[in-house]
């Protein structure tokens, strides 16, 4: 099976791509955190991608349908994948379709995360990730059983990232609503698209999502 989550920033697809990793060992293609993984690497990539991420602008389709084609490549790919923050822009869902199609495999549905921006900014300005395991936590929402130390790893490491502040989040969101949430139509005509509530409780967001992707 593969799946796309697609939402604003802040709705939570990350969160639910990890459960989802857990539950139907999918395998989780993130695009931020590879283009974090090569800022912190800091390989040609990684350099470009810096500045342009801590502004919260999009990185080039050119540079994101690269990494997501090369990684499509590896063998763990056969038993599907969720794109976490991939495709953002329509050329993305374009290249996107055709590389699936040339590798056999299919997209089975998109699930649109809705929400609000006034949840979305304090569920981003909360965010940090454990250091260790990457587990995302929240300084409301989701707090570690003892503060400071991973639940998943027991890490003591928790880091917040560069562009998680108001002024990057509000860039972030406007991309969104420019570049991105023409996606929504684009699938919705297409017929795989899903959507649900995304300012409902974590458990009652992966409930729906489970709902929807077994319908
Ligand atoms: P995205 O990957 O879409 O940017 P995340 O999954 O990282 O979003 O979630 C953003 C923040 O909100 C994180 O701190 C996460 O712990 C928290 N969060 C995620 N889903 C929910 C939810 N349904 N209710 C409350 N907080 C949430
Ligand atoms: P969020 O959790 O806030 O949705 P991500 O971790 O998905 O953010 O992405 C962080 C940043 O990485 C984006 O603001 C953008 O600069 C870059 N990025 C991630 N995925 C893409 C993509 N598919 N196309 C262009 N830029 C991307
Ligand atoms: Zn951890």
């Amino acid at each position: 099976m593969n799946l796309i989550l697609l939402g604003p920033p802040g709705a939570g697809k990350g969160t639910q791509a990890r459960l989802l990793v857990e539950s139907r060992g999918l395998v989780q293609l993130s695009t931020g955190d590879m283009l974090r993984a090569a800022v912190a690497a800091g390989t040609e990539v990684g350099k470009k991608a810096k500045t342009i991420m801590d502004r919260g602008d999009l990185v080039t389709d050119e540079v994101v349908i690269g990494i997501i084609s090369d990684r499509l490549d590896e063998p763990d790919m056969k038993g599907g994948a969720i794109f976490d923050g991939f495709p953002r822009t329509l050329a993305q869902a374009d290249a996107l379709a055709e590389l699936l199609e040339r590798k056999g495999l299919t997209l089975d549905s998109v699930i649109e995360m809705r929400s609000d921006d006034e949840v979305l900014v304090e569920r981003v300005t909360g965010r940090f990730t454990c250091a260790g395991c990457g587990e995302g936590y929240h300084r409301s929402f989701k707090k570690p059983a003892k503060e400071g130390v991973c639940d998943k790893c027991g890490e003591s490491k928790m880091v917040q990232r560069a562009d998680d502040n108001e002024e990057s989040f509000r860039t972030r969101l406007l991309n969104y609503y420019k570049d991105t949430s023409p996606l929504v139509g684009y699938y919705h005509a297409k017929g795989s698209l899903r959507s649900v509530d995304g300012t409902a409780e974590i458990d009652d967001v992966t409930k729906q999502i489970n709902a929807v992707v077994t319908a």
